[in-house]
């Protein structure tokens, strides 16, 4: 049942330019026209949203979807209903914690082939970047990854090790010619300890802003030398704000993201042994979300993505009385949420659906290299959510379409939910057959 035309008007459509009254025509899958709200065009289907915000569906540049290999932590099918549900409508997959890693063609096509088929959104692949295999980038962004992950600390898993110094600098002068960003986990290994005990503050102090901040100077001196993109992933240090600007300002080709946790959280608020709220680097200090707030604000920080992470709830430690810190895999699961989450409190902070817009759609997809994405404009994709700002709801973890109830969101009252969802300007549901796209850099479809 494919419709070819479809007429959507709002009373305040989120464009790039702000939110204002429109109407937007689609026409195979495409948007055509954006006019005036009276707009007049023969549609096969016309839907008026009256005073129901419009906006483009959200890109999340950071999910750890985990099939093949592990998909008992997540899949691609319960990944892409719950993102669906949460106004996301395309996700770029991280290159781990599959089985394999996606650091050569052949996992490429394994991850692909698991995909195909089973996704009720757009997906794109991330590669990743490990010691020796730069000789794989070629062939990889060829076959369609939109760039490349690497590690600077640990990744926690076996087959995805960290670069050193040396070989982000290599790794990223291969890359510098695509034009493909190099996104980097910027811990410094030299300035993490091993947590004294289980509890989150030692967790905390065992992985310090400073960690963050020298491992940023090592990304930032890699990109000035190698010409290359380079982005920050999950900054949870609001301190290094000033140093992520003063290298855009000095012209290096630097972008950073945070995440909803590290925007709604504080490290004081984390109940003891609510090792749920574990992830890398920690969520800190009420006064460093304050700094994270304000980085937003000026932009020295550009986008807001989930890091969307989950395992299987064993591997969090609970069962026991008190979960352990030290001992808890680390990752948070918040796909179905981050709008929501973020918008609660970003509208107490004065800012705008467009503000919240241009941090989780049109960021994102500028730095995946998905042109068709994330923005209300002709000739993009008709992606879109309706949003209602004023929807007060609780979060019930057993609700939501991830493949595992646990969240640290859990009995949150959030502001603001997404009520309707078009892919491709068919409107869509979780319980729909999948019709999401395999895509690739540059918006095509992947050839594998
Ligand atoms: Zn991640």
């Amino acid at each position: 049942m494919d419709m070819s035309t479809l007429l959507i008007r709002s009373r305040r459509v989120v464009l790039p330019d702000g939110v204002t009254e429109a109407a937007v025509f689609v026409r195979d899958h495409r948007i055509e026209a954006i006019g005036d709200y009276d707009l007049r065009r023969d549609a096969d289907r016309a839907v008026d949203l009256g005073d129901l915000p419009l906006l483009p569906g959200v890109v999340d540049s950071h999910v750890h979807v985990n099939e093949p290999g592990r998909t008992e932590w997540e899949g691609f099918a319960t990944a892409t209903r719950a993102a669906l549900a949460g106004g996301v409508t395309t996700i770029c997959d991280m290159p781990l914690n599959s089985s394999p890693v996606t650091t050569t063609v052949d996992a490429l096509r394994a991850k692909v082939s698991a995909a195909a088929g089973q996704c009720a959104v757009d997906v794109a692949f991330w590669g990743g970047a490990v010691p020796g295999n730069v000789s794989e980038f070629a062939g990889l962004l060829e076959a369609g990854v939109l760039g490349f992950k690497c590690f600077l600390i640990d990744s926690g898993i076996a087959e995805f090790p960290p670069l050193s110094r040396e070989e982000l600098r290599s790794a990223m002068a291969a890359l510098a010619e695509s034009g493909a960003a190099m996104v980097v986990h910027a811990e410094d290994p030299s300035q993490v300890t091993t947590p004294a005990n289980g509890s989150y503050d030692a967790f905390v102090a065992s992985r310090p802003p400073v960690a963050e901040r020298r491992a940023i100077e090592t990304v930032i001196s890699a990109a000035a030398f190698s010409g290359a993109r380079a982005h920050i992933v999950h900054l949870a240090a609001g301190e290094c704000a000033a140093l992520i600007s003063a290298a855009k300002a000095a012209g290096i080709a630097l972008s950073a993201e945070t995440c909803p946790h590290y925007l709604s959280f504080a490290a004081e608020e984390v109940p003891p042994g609510r090792t749920e709220f574990k992830c890398c680097p920690p969520i800190r200090y009420a006064v460093n979300r304050e700094a994270l707030w304000r980085a937003l604000g000026d932009g020295a920080i550009d986008g807001v993505v989930s890091d969307h992470s989950p395992c299987s709830p064993s591997l969090k430690g609970l069962g026991q009385p008190d979960g352990d810190f030290r001992t808890a895999w680390g990752g948070i699961s918040s796909l179905q949420l981050g709008l929501s989450a973020v918008w609660s409190v970003a509208r107490r902070r004065g800012f705008s659906l467009a503000d919240v817009s241009r941090w989780m759609s049109a960021f994102p997809a500028s730095l995946a290299g998905l042109p068709t994405k994330g923005r209300i404009a002709v000739g993009g994709d008709a992606d879109f959510a309706a949003f209602d700002p004023d929807a007060s709801w609780t979060v019930r973890g057993a609700e939501l379409l991830h493949r595992h109830s646990l969240t640290p969101y859990e009995g949150r009252t959030l502001t603001g939910r997404v009520t309707r969802v078009w892919l491709g300007g068919d409107e869509v549901t979780p319980s729909d057959p999948p019709r999401g796209r395999l895509l690739a850099r540059g918006g095509g479809p992947l050839g594998g």
